[in-house]
């Protein structure tokens, strides 16, 4: 069985050397050693200043809109992974979807000015596969309405936009450390920024807004992460170059098969040094789309329609209209793509992709 994605995992022996050291501190949560030494070690292999480990990936969105006050209005994008929207939502703010680009499938940069209003607050958007927003122009538009800006950068481990890594980009960034993701820590995630006054908020909030054991800082909630957890970031940690390089060696063999097929490519950011995080595809039809799974799956290849579907179509908000996202979402395929996957079975599901646009269904 070829699935879209399998969490790497590391030999076990590493990880044991980890876990009899916890059975010897006996101390398992709560800012232990290896929590810190995970985002020493972290900061130093990104390059930044600043960022603070948490227990996942939403939880960093939900502290980062919180430390920023955010109210109101937030513009975001319907095409992204369902925590992005439902963590605006349970802040008590409203989304308000920009239509995404059809080429990166990341928010429409030249439609947000229009979408601003005087309750607008922010932008949320997401590096879409771990493809680079249009930064620049976003933060031109931020600075000229006074908006805060939020990454949700849960995709982007390893790309850099300009040599510099994707999660010093934006008032926040945040990341998810989730099994499924380049690099993992089981479930984690983090926050990143480069103003002081907003990570002191944040590291306040990670803790229940402990101040010392008697004090109270701030409002808070429970975004610490476990030594558990922090072990297998920092046996992954080691391997990461391995699982980077082995990745770009995966997404050539696709790039090798797929002018052949009836699909396109999406666009990666100029100036971007990508991480090849996924290999998502666009169809032409949905119809396409769902004779090209149906081949696979009758051969035990599972793709994954990621997104889908658009999040303009949640029953718990009001429906907006996103005409590009809404098309889209319906034709995009990712095809399987994680560190074990070899090429033989990346040629099998090449093979079958182009198989199914030979055959009706
Ligand atoms: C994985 C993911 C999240 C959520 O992260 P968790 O760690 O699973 O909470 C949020 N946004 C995007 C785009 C993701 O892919």
């Amino acid at each position: 069985m070829i699935d879209i994605t399998r969490p790497f995992l590391p030999p076990i022996e590493e990880y044991q050397e980890y876990v009899k050291g916890i059975w010897t501190r006996n101390w398992l949560t709560n800012n232990g050693p290896l929590v810190n030494e995970l985002e020493l070690r972290l900061k130093h292999h990104l390059n930044v200043d600043h960022m603070l480990y948490l227990n996942n990936g939403t939880i960093a969105l939900q502290i980062a809109i919180k430390a920023l006050s955010l109210k109101g209005e937030v513009i975001t994008t319907p095409f992204s992974y369902i925590a992005t929207t439902s963590s605006i939502a349970w802040e008590g703010c409203k989304p308000v979807f920009v239509d995404i680009d059809a080429e990166t499938l990341n928010i429409d940069s030249s439609k947000i000015e229009a979408a601003v209003t005087e309750h607008t607050s922010a932008i949320v958007a997401t590096h879409t596969y771990g493809n680079p927003c249009d930064v620049e122009k976003i933060e031109a538009i931020a600075l000229k309405y006074n908006l805060k800006v939020i990454y949700d950068a849960a995709h982007c481990f390893g790309t850099k936009f300009k040599g510099r890594t994707l999660f010093d980009f934006g008032d926040v960034s945040t990341t998810s450390f989730h099994a499924t993701k380049l690099f993992h820590t089981i479930e984690g995630g983090a926050v990143f920024t480069r103003n002081p006054d907003v990570l002191r908020r944040m590291a306040y909030m990670r803790n229940f807004g402990h101040n010392g054991p008697k004090d109270f800082a701030d409002i808070g909630i429970n975004g610490k992460n476990s030594e558990l957890h922090a072990a297998m970031g920092l046996v992954n940690l080691k391997y990461i170059e391995d699982i980077q390089k082995s990745r770009k060696v995966q997404y050539e063999r696709y790039d090798f098969w797929i002018p052949n097929i009836n699909v396109r490519k999406i666009k990666i950011m100029p100036g971007a040094d990508f991480n090849c995080a996924y290999y998502p595809v666009i169809f032409n039809t949905e119809e396409d789309l769902l004779k090209a799974v149906e081949l696979l799956n009758g051969h035990f290849v599972f793709p994954r329609r990621y997104f889908y579907p658009s999040l303009n179509s949640l029953r718990y908000l009001e429906r907006q209209e996103t005409p590009v996202c809404d098309d889209i979402c319906t034709r995009v395929l990712c095809l399987p793509l994680y560190h074990s996957l070899s090429m033989e079975e990346i040629d099998l599901v090449c093979r079958l992709l182009l198989r199914a646009q030979k055959y009706e269904l």
